[in-house]
């Protein structure tokens, strides 16, 4: 047992050292997991963005992260996204993205940090984010969210209202529309979490065939991220399977 006076010393250095590779190995084994996907559905590597889903994690993951290669983050809750930004100006090329819902009262100071929003779910919340963003930023990406589970405490436009707004949004002139976002209800099993990510990548052709500029169709995450790129994911939202389980709030 080492004596009380080094024993602080021990734990920060076995801190310091063992992040670093942490952060190297999870990256790897998630982007060894979404190329095997991407493989496996004939499309070519690199089709599909990853975006670490930092939520709940400390900066200092970020950082380890960040070192290791990863450039996009998103976070959920609007103010715990504001702090994180402020402390992490120093990493130059960063990209933020908020993926959790977003009050109208909350868009001020969105429109004026993140370069993504992928929880627009109403023409308010998107008429406000453009007329909030600086003339000086590039115009601010953003995904409508539809709600694909049909469960009424999700968030997100229902599949039928989405079309409508994405032409809506489509004529903000500081926002510039990417593409959807979803997310299936959890521990359904393969053949209907398949069957409700069809239902998001049936609408985002839909949409396309309106809206030819549109790129993005976010959908799968740290358990579902094959099944999502199989049905033609663009963007993976990964959390766990990069930090590791989330600390209890
Ligand atoms: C938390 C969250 C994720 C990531 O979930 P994991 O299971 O940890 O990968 C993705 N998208 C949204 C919208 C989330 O809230």
């Amino acid at each position: 047992m080492a004596s009380p006076e080094f024993y602080p010393i021990d734990i920060v250095i076995m801190t310091a050292s063992s992040a670093p590779s942490q952060a190297n190995e999870r990256l790897a084994a998630v982007r060894a997991r979404l190329e095997a996907a991407t493989r496996q559905s004939g499309r070519p590597t690199g089709d599909v963005e990853l975006l670490a889903v930092s939520k709940i994690q400390p900066t200092e993951k970020i950082r380890a992260l960040y070192a290791a290669g990863q450039r996009a983050f998103g976070e959920n809750y609007v103010q715990e996204a504001d702090g994180k930004i402020a402390e992490l100006t120093d990493l130059p090329d960063i990209e933020w993205h908020l993926i959790g819902p977003l009050q109208s009262n909350k868009t001020r100071g969105v429109a004026e940090t993140v370069h993504w929003v992928h929880s627009v779910d109403r023409l308010k919340i998107a008429e406000r984010l453009s007329a909030q963003r600086p003339d000086a930023m590039p115009p601010l990406n953003v995904c409508v969210q539809v709600n694909i589970s049909g469960e009424a405490s999700k968030s997100g436009c229902a599949p039928d209202a989405a079309l409508a707004l994405i032409q809506a949004v489509n004529v903000l002139p500081r926002l510039r529309v990417r593409g959807v976002m979803g997310m299936p209800e959890p521990d359904i099993g393969e053949p209907a979490t398949r069957a409700q990510f069809t239902l998001l990548a049936q609408l985002f052709a839909e949409a396309k065939s309106l809206v030819p500029t549109l790129d993005t169709l976010s959908m799968g995450m740290s358990d579902d991220l094959e099944i999502a790129v199989v049905c033609g994911s663009t963007m993976v939202r990964v959390g766990t399977a990069l930090f590791g389980a989330r600390p209890a709030q």
